[in-house]
């Protein structure tokens, strides 16, 4: 019989919500020495710092935004997970930790503007993605990811007249650079880019946030695109835009591209901007031992 694991997903939950994985914040500390002693943008990275280290103290969620809950459900076949009681696990701890106040009621009824009050909405909300694999391991992995950042998420088509953006990586690297000089500080800055290059509309979109559960600094194995993320940090860090739109060196912190099919006729790149609080966790269930990264 399956075990109930929903104490186990609302740990990750608390653990995503409230404690700021170590390489982002490794990334923020790295920034901090780059701006000027008594700037607004120094400013703006040393209070951020002092939130994450209160809220991993407190256990309180490092933003007042508690994000939208993305889950990524790996189960192994021929082990016996049902995806119907890990999907009914996965929201009675959701529910939980709404009413622990890990969470934040974010789920509102956008045809009646009613909040759910609990971040349960209809069979979306949270967002739950199923994939089968080989192994023994189940593997759930959440990400938050805050409004403010997703409503400066851009898709382009190419080719973009308006940016003189071919279909090409050339064209790829002006309409990513448009998103983020578009974005200035209202994705709460510094960010992170995951870019989708190729796919339809719906697949592109979901491919630039999962390239964002990779660790920071994991680069793309095709030498021309990990060259790409590269620059493409690189040169939105000269926009000046800055920590929370301050003005300074730290626009970006990293930026993760993942190259699709296309169809002949379309040529989609989307860019999900992640910002500062880059709330993503993992848990690994093998038998009765559980770990959490
Ligand atoms: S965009 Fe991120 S940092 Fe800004 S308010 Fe939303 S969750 Fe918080």
């Amino acid at each position: 019989m399956q075990a109930d694991i929903t104490d186990k997903i609302l740990e990750l939950i608390r653990l995503t919500s409230t404690n700021l994985p170590s390489d982002v914040e490794e990334r923020l500390r790295a920034s901090v020495e780059k701006e000027n002693p008594g700037s607004a943008a120094r400013g703006a990275l040393e209070t951020i710092l002092k939130n994450v280290e209160l809220s991993r103290a407190q256990s309180t969620p490092i933003c007042q935004d508690t994000g939208t809950p993305i889950f990524y459900v790996y189960y192994p076949e021929g082990e016996g997970w049902s995806t119907i009681k890990l999907r009914k696990q996965i929201r009675s701890a959701m529910e939980q930790a709404t009413r622990l106040n890990y969470m934040r009621p974010n789920a509102v009824d956008a045809v009646y503007d009613k909040n759910s009050g609990n971040n349960l909405g209809g069979d979306d909300f949270p967002s739950i993605h199923f994939e089968e694999v080989e192994g023994d391991l189940l593997t759930i992995e959440l990400m938050l990811k805050g409004g403010g950042c997703e409503n400066v998420g851009a898709q382009y088509s190419l080719p973009d007249s308006r940016l003189g953006a071919g279909r090409d990586l050339g064209g790829v690297r002006k309409v990513v650079l448009d998103a983020v000089q578009r974005a200035q500080g209202q994705g709460c800055a510094p960010g992170i880019l995951g870019v989708a290059i190729g796919g339809d509309r719906g697949s592109s979109y979901y491919k630039s946030k999962e390239v964002l559960f990779d660790k920071l600094g994991v680069r793309n194995k095709d030498p021309k695109l990990a060259e790409l993320e590269e620059r493409l940090t690189s040169e939105a860090n000269t926009l000046g835009i800055g920590p929370m739109g301050f003005g300074g060196q730290t626009t970006v912190i990293d930026t993760k591209i993942e190259g699709m099919h296309r169809l002949p006729a379309s040529f989609f790149v989307s860019v999900s901007y992640m910002c500062w609080a880059y709330r993503r966790r993992k848990m690994t269930v093998n038998g009765t031992e559980i770990q959490y990264e």
